[in-house]
């Protein structure tokens, strides 16, 4: 089965009305990408990155979304503000949530259900700490973040999972291949289990994803794209990791 790839950018706490700059020379550069790309920059720039994409496959998003609709909620964005403004996807349970806003599979769960509700696509981060690897317990930890996670009405057309072991992420680190696709399988076969067009959900692998180091990555069997920080931020480094996809 071909599944579409999808190259996703996660910007961060990073960029100003200067950086849409990249973006402009991102699309020059990959007029037709040959998969789905993602940038997801803070919220600041959501608005005015949709219309410097506009005419272009290239599809943007957020870094995170409160699960209610509305309300009293100072500071947060909902999934709905997110559409509106242009947004066709948003990543919940980034490790970086998690650790710094105590954000737990419940929360991540009721945040990918929002995501859906208000039509955008959920990229539901899991993935281990270097401790849990250590112990040989990645693969408990991060299938039982999937069951934990995953939404309610989760197809392959609005969810995508982003696996990203914590250890990896901004460190340079990338787990060996094998680690990478032993990870990626049990979470195919784990997805078949549960939904019935699970073959068919993308899961992305994040995590220290450079352009020297992206086609052997994607060339793994059940790695169907990337999710990528630091890289994503210079057009030149995130292009070649899309080309290279
Ligand atoms: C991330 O934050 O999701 C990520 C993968 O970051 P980096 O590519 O910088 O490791």
């Amino acid at each position: 089965m071909t599944i579409r790839p999808l190259i996703a950018g996660n910007w961060k706490m990073n960029g100003l009305a200067a950086s849409l700059g990249e973006v402009h020379a991102l699309r020059e550069a990959q007029a037709a990408p040959a998969c789905d790309v993602l940038i997801c920059p803070p919220a600041t720039l959501i608005g005015a990155m949709v219309a410097a994409v506009q005419g272009h496959p290239m599809m943007v998003g957020a870094q995170d979304c409160h699960a209610a609709e509305s309300g009293a909620h100072t500071g947060d964005l909902s999934a709905e503000m997110i559409a509106d403004a242009g947004g066709s996807a948003v990543i919940v349970g980034h490790s970086e949530r998690r650790a710094d806003h105590g954000e737990d599979d419940a929360a991540v769960k009721a945040k990918a259900e929002a995501a859906l509700r208000a039509g955008l696509i959920a990229i539901v981060c899991i993935g281990e700490t270097e401790e849990e690897r250590d112990a040989g317990r990645a693969l408990d930890v991060v299938l039982g973040q999937l069951a934990a996670s995953l939404p309610a009405g989760a197809t392959a057309e609005n969810t995508v999972i982003a696996y990203e072991p914590v250890w990896a992420i901004g460190t340079g680190r990338v787990p060996e291949i094998a680690d990478i696709a032993q990870m990626h399988d049990a979470l195919r076969d784990d997805l078949k289990d549960r939904l019935s067009d699970g073959a068919s959900v993308r899961l992305l692998y994040g995590g220290s994803m450079k352009p020297g180091n992206a086609a052997e990555i994607l060339a793994v069997e059940n790695v169907n794209g990337g999710l990528i920080g630091g890289a994503s931020l210079k057009a030149a480094d995130f292009g070649a990791i899309i080309a290279a996809a």
